[in-house]
């Protein structure tokens, strides 16, 4: 369809390229749908060095799996560009305008938002230097492949006490620092800690060592005392929206996790915008992205046939 000035009215823009986002894109195109997706390419996992549980496809680099999934969308005839997405707003009911980086405006029926999370990682020096091999953030995406290691969690409170007693599916070799901050954990949480032999160090980090070929971590250096010799480290210091496009729109948020609220069918608070992976609640897994980006896709599709083809 074209609006006045014959700009095209797509039936769907889907902002952010990554495994929710480009399920959303395929589905979408095979679903025949004018879509199109606005790639902009820092996935989250950019980092890794395979995606580790993603049935068919398990290892695979993170950069190959988008690359296929890109080609996948344009071989049904969806359409992929490569720019940031600046700013979105509603103009009317049924009616979305995206604006890109170079100025242009793009105008859709419906907006599925799939900008993905960035992650809070450690500043200390050596950290880029093993993250994705032997430092990571995911216990669900490299437990396994850290099993009767001895591993090192960063971070602090409440969240990195089930952090850590999390990888004791794994392995019991455990200790826990906190980088100087005081731990705060109750009583209760440090004797927990403990009865799984659990120490807490609140030393501050200053680097971390290890083998620069292999990206293989050795060793995590302290301002002070001895280091602490190691195999992998996990941290877990928290997320970050990676823009405020879901804020500009009025999309609101989740009581418990603070990301975007959606129904069960994947509609945010804002009529007509939807949102898939990472900035949803209960996803964080590749394998869990994309299937949400394929839901979202469903109930567009549904949102847009017209009343006299319903039963
Ligand atoms: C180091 C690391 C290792 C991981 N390992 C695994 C693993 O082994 N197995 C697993 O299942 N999961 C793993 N994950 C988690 C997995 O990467 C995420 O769950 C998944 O990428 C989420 O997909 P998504 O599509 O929601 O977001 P993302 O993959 O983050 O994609 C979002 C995309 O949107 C783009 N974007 C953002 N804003 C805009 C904008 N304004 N305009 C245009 N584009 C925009 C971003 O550039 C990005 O490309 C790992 C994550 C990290 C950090």
């Amino acid at each position: 369809m074209a609006l006045k000035d014959n700009r095209e009215l797509y039936d769907c823009i889907v902002v952010g390229a990554g495994p929710a986002g480009l399920t959303a894109a395929l589905f979408l195109a095979r679903y025949r749908h004018r879509a199109l997706t606005f790639h902009h390419n820092s996935p989250r996992n950019e980092y890794a060095q395979g995606v580790h549980g993603f049935l068919g496809h398990h290892g695979i680099l993170p950069n190959e799996l988008l690359a296929r999934g890109r080609d996948e969308v344009t071989d049904h005839g969806g359409l992929i560009l490569e720019s940031r997405v600046e700013k979105v707003e509603r103009v009317a009911k049924d009616h979305f305008r995206a604006f890109t980086e170079n100025g242009s405006a793009y105008d859709a029926r419906r907006l599925l938002l799939a900008t993905g999370l960035r992650d809070i990682t450690p500043s200390c020096p050596g950290f880029r230097e093993f993250y994705g091999v032997s430092v990571h953030h995911c216990p669900d995406c490299d437990g396994y492949e850290s099993r009767d290691k001895r591993l090192v969690v960063l971070g602090t409170g409440t969240k990195t006490v089930g952090f850590a007693l999390s990888l004791l599916t794994w392995t019991d070799k455990i200790t826990l620092i906190t980088d100087g901050q005081p731990h705060d954990m109750s009583d209760d949480e440090r004797a927990k800690l403990s009865s799984f032999d659990i120490q807490i160090s609140e030393r501050r980090l200053a680097a971390l060592e290890g083998d620069l070929e292999s990206k293989q971590l050795h060793r995590v250096l302290f301002t002070d005392g001895e280091p602490l010799e190691c195999d992998a480290l996990f941290f877990n210091l928290g997320t970050d929206f990676s823009n405020n496009l879901h804020e500009t729109l009025g999309c609101e948020l989740d009581d418990k996790c603070g990301l975007v609220w959606v129904d069960e069918r994947r509609e945010t608070s804002v009529e007509g915008v939807y949102a898939a992976g990472d900035i949803t609640p209960h996803s964080q897994l590749a394998i869990v992205a994309a299937a949400e980006g394929a839901m979202g896709a469903i109930h567009i599709h549904n949102s847009l046939i017209p009343a006299e083809r319903k039963p």
